[in-house]
């Protein structure tokens, strides 16, 4: 394992993990883990972590940050940064935030660590050393934070936007001093103006025409959809958003940390 600091100011940890006895770790990047381990009291406390990786043989990436107070996340932040098989158990992966076939345009939308499976689905769209998976749709990542310190993996999706123009980065800080150069405020105020410039491009209605209900859910197919990730009032925020666009909630896939 090797864990580094991303943010000193928000207690941000980047944590590259290898599993020795597994040849590969097979998961859909958007999926996580399940930490298990005792607490003092010899309670088994299992908590969950968005895998911060798309899939490469044995090895997962975790991004996460301590929480005041909190077990697990302090437990996983004071490792110390060596090998330490045993020290953490895992299962997994699980979970369906995943990104839904085929891939449509599409708004990634996190605060904090809920970065974290953004980076996966990131990786796997627009791999370094593989073909683009991204079918030339538009991506979109909107991404709010209190400081620029605290733009996790920032040149990484910089590196990206530069190789490709249909990837759009769009980070957005609350607190920074007046020198940022860059978006300020809340992440559901970039998805508005990306929705309704969208569909001025796109000439579509805006809200969006009902879906015929008497289409089966499997047979749904939807041009863009949402990927939200962070905590739940952010992600309420965004929902109530695209709700009022006439968006389906089978276009507004979301994981809660809280
Ligand atoms: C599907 C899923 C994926 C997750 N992925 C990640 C991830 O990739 N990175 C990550 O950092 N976290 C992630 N989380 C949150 C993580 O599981 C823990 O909740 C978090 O690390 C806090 O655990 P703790 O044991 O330190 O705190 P606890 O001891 O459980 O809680 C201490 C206090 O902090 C509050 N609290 C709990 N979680 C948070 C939070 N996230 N932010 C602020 N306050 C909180 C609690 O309400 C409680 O009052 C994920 C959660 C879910 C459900």
């Amino acid at each position: 394992m090797h864990k580094h600091c991303i943010s000193e100011s928000a207690q941000t940890y980047h944590f590259e993990f290898i599993l020795d006895d597994l040849e590969t770790f097979p998961f859909i990047p958007g999926q996580f883990i399940s930490a298990v381990a005792e607490d003092r009291t010899g309670k088994e406390q299992t908590r969950a972590y968005s895998l911060a990786s798309a899939p490469s043989g044995n090895r997962f990436d975790l991004c996460l940050n301590r929480v005041e107070g909190g077990f697990f996340s302090n437990r996983l932040a004071d490792l110390p940064d060596v090998p330490v098989g045993g020290a953490v158990r895992v299962y997994g992966p699980n979970g369906f935030f995943t990104l839904r076939a085929p891939i449509t345009d599409s708004l990634l939308v996190a605060t904090g660590t809920g970065v974290a499976p953004m980076r996966g689905f990131l990786q796997w769209l627009f791999p370094v050393d593989g073909p683009d998976r991204s079918e030339g749709k538009e991506i979109w990542l909107v991404y709010g934070t209190r400081f620029a310190s605290e733009l996790y993996y920032r040149e990484e999706f910089e590196a990206i936007a530069a190789r490709h123009s249909n990837f759009h980065y769009l980070p957005t800080l609350s607190r920074e001093a007046e020198d940022w150069p860059g978006l300020r405020g809340y992440v559901q105020d970039y998805v508005t103006r990306i929705v309704e410039e969208r569909a001025t491009r796109l000439g579509q209605p805006l809200p969006a025409l009902p879906v015929d209900p008497g289409v089966p859910p499997a047979q749904l197919r939807f041009d863009i959809n949402a990927y939200i990730c962070g905590l739940n009032d952010m992600i309420n925020a965004v929902r109530e958003r695209l709700k009022g666009f006439g968006w389906h909630r089978r276009q507004i896939i979301f994981e809660r940390y809280d």
